[in-house]
């Protein structure tokens, strides 16, 4: 099939939710993707930060096809060495709590806000403007963006929406607060990180009234800004976390993860997945948090990272390079045709966040020529 006959398939039949490139990809390793012609992109998305292995790392494949032979599906009837591995790993690496699997980052945030709802009956979420938490109601409604939202109304109540200063979040917080949800540096809006001096004030009136501070970690998790954890960055340690994106190595799966006060809210009954937590997307899960929990990698991420924002500030019609580790973002002069021509024209995936932002998301296993390389190739657009 072409991509002509693609695309007729899609204007057909499948429904408009996306705005796709004209470009078939078929084949990925490491920081690289091909399309169909043969021509060889560089990935500096990840397939927003799921890809942090890189495409197709040798272990994560390895897993996927022993246990991909051996069992796919159960359901939570029983048990699975994998999940239970895994659930293991992951809340001994956090919050030192329990482990609620799902298989996206939204259904992550939507056992959030249950259980933070369960721990105080009918009370208000606290969601801070530019906040991004998915596209499934719960989390939609704790996204404030007009666009997003307005279609769907009306949505769940009961959240609160806050600028993210330390006045704001102290005078929106009360007894009847269940919890502030926020993501530590906001991703889909931009890069933008929340100053730690905000983080304390949510930390501070959190536990003035007994509610729970939830991080939604599912973009910069799993090593993205150098610790495998953003919040370790950070002078507040949280009451849950959320993950998905590159917690499967590149399959579906995510997380919510409970420090010790909140493990044990949920009953059985109260929540649950058909598919949650399947041994499959477990092993890869597995064989993806032994590459990315390696301090040496870590270390590299947070190097990497200081040399790309150095390289990118170093460009003209580049401004404002922010970030930590390598979750960067910069503005740009109409960034969405510039994402376009970066891709077609110097076959280096970027992502327009916005209208004048460019995000920049590559693979945490990228070498520093890359990032010189991909850097060059920004700068034959400007
Ligand atoms: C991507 C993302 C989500 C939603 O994850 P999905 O897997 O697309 O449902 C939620 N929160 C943040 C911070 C994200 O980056």
């Amino acid at each position: 099939m072409t991509l002509s006959d693609l695309q007729a398939i899609e204007s057909a039949h499948v429904i408009p939710s996306y705005a796709r490139y004209p470009v078939e990809i078929v084949r990925g390793e490491g920081t690289r993707m091909w399309d169909a012609e043969g021509a060889e992109y560089l990935d500096f998305l990840s397939g927003i930060s799921v890809l942090n292995v890189g495409h197709c790392h040798p272990a994560v494949v390895e897993a996927v096809r022993e246990q991909a032979g051996r069992l796919t599906h159960t359901t939570n009837l029983f048990y699975t060495e994998p999940a239970m591995r895994l659930a293991e790993r992951l809340a001994t690496s956090s919050l030192g709590g329990k482990v609620f699997f799902c298989n996206s980052g939204t259904e992550a945030n939507e056992a959030a806000l249950k259980l933070v709802r369960k721990a105080k009956p009918r009370g208000e979420i606290v969601v801070l403007h530019g906040g991004f938490h998915g596209r499934t109601y719960g989390s939609l409604s704790a996204t404030p963006q007009e666009s997003k939202q307005a279609p769907f109304a009306p949505l769940v109540p009961g959240f609160v929406v806050v600028q993210p200063t330390v006045a704001a979040i102290e005078a929106a917080v009360h007894e009847g607060t269940a919890a502030v949800l926020l993501e530590p540096i906001q991703g889909e809006t931009g890069v933008h990180p929340i100053p730690d001096e905000v983080l304390l004030a949510a930390r501070a009136a959190c536990d003035r009234v007994g509610a729970a501070l939830v991080f939604d970690e599912i973009q910069t998790g799993m090593g993205r800004t150098g610790t495998l954890w953003c919040y370790e960055q950070t002078p507040v340690v949280p009451d849950a976390i959320t993950s998905a994106k590159a917690l499967g190595g590149g399959l579906p799966i995510g997380a919510l993860v409970t420090g010790p006060r909140l493990a044990d809210v949920f009953a059985p009954g109260d929540h649950g997945s058909t598919f949650a937590g399947g041994p499959l997307v477990a092993a890869a899960a597995n064989a993806a948090f032994e590459l990315l929990a390696d301090p040496g990698l870590l270390a590299r991420v947070r190097e990497h990272g200081e040399l790309l924002k150095e390289r990118l500030r170093a460009l003209p019609g580049v401004e404002n390079v922010r970030g930590r580790g390598l979750m960067v973002g910069f503005e740009v002069a109409d960034a969405p045709a510039f994402a376009k021509r970066s891709l077609l024209e110097q076959r280096l995936v970027v992502n327009a966040t916005g209208p004048a932002t460019i995000r920049l998301l590559p693979p945490l296993v990228v070498t520093a020529a890359e990032i010189d390389d991909a850097v060059s190739r920004l700068a034959r657009l400007l």
